[in-house]
């Protein structure tokens, strides 16, 4: 400052200045030296604007452009800006760190059925424990939603693992918001650098895939990134790429799998079980395809005309006998269809088919995951006639208290408890308890994935009669199965 009044007469700049009660505030501040004849510096003449508000602005700005307001958390720009700089600062340091990505579990559910307000605030809480579990020299930022993400420098990866069981553990306490306890669970995706990815785009991009890894696995849980992730993402894309041409063409056909009852000593009903042959890809299982189906959207077509193909197949089969029924597996994103309902009584009517003779199965999950919205749709679908079955029994997380509200007729037990049945005590315990429950609730019970003598026999003892497995027949098309009927 004197060098530049000395010198030049003139200086210029912004201070910070003491007021007379001692607080400090920001100013803007000019010194002119006044000098005489002699050019001998006699006066200064000083300038001062109290820029505080304009400061404060400034702030404000900064906050509303760097971070995100619900939270306060930094937001995705902020994020990337502090990565960047981490990654160039890697180049002399050899700093590694790893890129977590966060995604709430169930959140739509608490949006959708206790409001945005509400779920506004769980956000904040939630970004509370991301800011408490965390230590200084990480980073957390929202991206937006209930998406979040955390840079955490790291030594070894076990840390890694420990910070993210942390963050799971820490929303797996139900919050507490508005005096209401509330379950949320995170999947998390991690990435390091620079194994990798050693750019800010790759590593969110993996970060992310791992995410998918992770609730894919079963929510709550965490998943480093792998190679072999983006070999199955692409896969994936391939897949849906595929189903587009699929839809509009002739490339699905339905197999049918018969139920058998060990005490009438006969077919109950089928189910229909779809089949894709794709030019390209080859043959493709319901596994693969379905959830892709689902997530794009395309499962809504398909799964009309598995309904309509179904039941022209049925009309065949009554010929030889008129008391069989079929089953048709309906995906939870069909019932979240508003027409939905309207569509399945047109094919049915044009089918002339009774209702009574036709089923859909549900699986547990699809139902428990948005038991507000499938309920009134079930409720419905089951006035009109037609039969309601939880598919897939056991390995949803069912609450008694809604299976009781729900429409049903019958319980599926899922394949994973009847393969080692005849091994696992555990097994047999939980097939039994399954039992009692279906019974309480007055359901007929199926076993699935029947495939041994064994199997049939412990489950025919423990009062299970109805069982669908490759014991008594595999899924087998059309032809197959009058065949096999005659
Ligand atoms: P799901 O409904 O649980 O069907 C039973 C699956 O187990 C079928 O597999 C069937 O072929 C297989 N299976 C039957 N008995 C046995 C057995 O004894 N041992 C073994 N290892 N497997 C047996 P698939 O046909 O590959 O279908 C897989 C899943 O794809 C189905 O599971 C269902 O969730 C879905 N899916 C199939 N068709 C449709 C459809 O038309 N619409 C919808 N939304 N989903 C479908
Ligand atoms: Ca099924
Ligand atoms: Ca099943």
């Amino acid at each position: 400052m004197w060098k530049g009044i000395v010198e030049d007469g003139f200086w210029q700049s912004e201070i910070w200045d003491r007021k007379k009660d001692g607080t400090l505030y920001a100013a803007f501040q000019s010194i002119v030296a006044v000098r005489d004849k002699e050019n001998k510096i006699v006066n200064y003449i000083a300038i001062s604007h109290d820029i505080t508000e304009m400061k404060n602005r400034e702030k404000t700005i900064q906050q509303l452009a760097f971070y995100d307001f619900l939270t306060k958390l930094p937001n995705r720009k902020l994020f990337e800006q502090e990565v960047e700089s981490f990654i160039k600062s890697s180049h002399y340091s050899n700093k590694t760190f790893a890129m977590l990505f966060l995604d709430l579990d169930n959140f739509k559910w608490v949006n959708d059925s206790l409001g945005h307000r509400f779920g506004d605030k769980v956000l904040v809480e939630v970004s509370k424990k991301i800011s408490s579990a965390i230590s200084q020299d990480c980073i957390a930022a929202r991206l937006g939603g209930d998406e979040f993400v955390i840079l955490a420098p790291y030594e070894k990866s076990l840390s890694i693992s420990q910070l993210a069981s942390k963050i799971i553990e820490d929303v797996r306490v139900p919050l507490v918001v508005e005096g209401k306890e509330i379950n949320v669970g995170w999947s998390i995706g991690i990435s390091l650098f620079p194994e990798n990815a050693t750019s800010y785009t790759l590593l969110m991009q993996n970060a992310d895939t791992a995410m998918y890894a992770a609730k894919a696995k079963g929510k709550n849980n965490f998943k480093f990134f792998a190679d072999e992730m983006n070999k199955s993402a692409k896969e994936r894309l391939l897949i849906d790429t595929r189903l587009r041409y699929a839809t509009s063409s002739a490339a699905f056909t339905l197999n049918y799998q018969p139920k058998y009852s060990c005490i009438e000593k006969q077919i109950k009903g089928l189910e229909a079980l779809i089949r894709w042959q794709d030019p390209v890809l080859g043959f493709v299982p319901p596994d693969k395809f379905i959830p892709i189906a689902e997530e794009s959207g395309y499962i809504y077509d398909i799964g009309l005309w598995v309904i309509k193909e179904a039941l022209r197949a049925l009309k065949v089969i009554h010929s030889i006998d008129a008391s069989l029924t079929m089953a048709i597996n309906v995906s939870g994103k069909q019932l979240e269809n508003s027409d939905f309902y309207e569509d399945v009584v047109a094919i049915v009517r044009e089918s002339a088919i009774a209702t009574e003779k036709i089923e859909f199965e549900i699986t547990e999950t699809a139902i428990m995951e948005n038991i507000q919205s499938v309920v009134p749709i079930l409720q419905k679908i089951k006035e009109f006639g037609i039969k309601i079955s939880i598919d897939d029994f056991g390995t949803g997380y069912s609450s008694m208290a809604y299976l009781k509200k729900l429409p049903l007729d019958s319980l599926k037990i899922d394949r994973a408890f009847i393969m080692d049945l005849e091994k696992d005590e555990e097994d047999r315990a939980i097939v039994q308890a399954i039992l009692a429950l279906s019974n309480a609730l007055n359901l007929t019970t199926i076993a699935e994935g029947v495939e041994k003598i064994e199997h049939k026999e412990i489950l025919e003892e423990m009062g299970c009669n109805i069982y669908q497995g490759y014991l008594y027949s595999k899924p087998l098309d059309l032809n197959a199965l009058l065949e096999f009927m005659s």
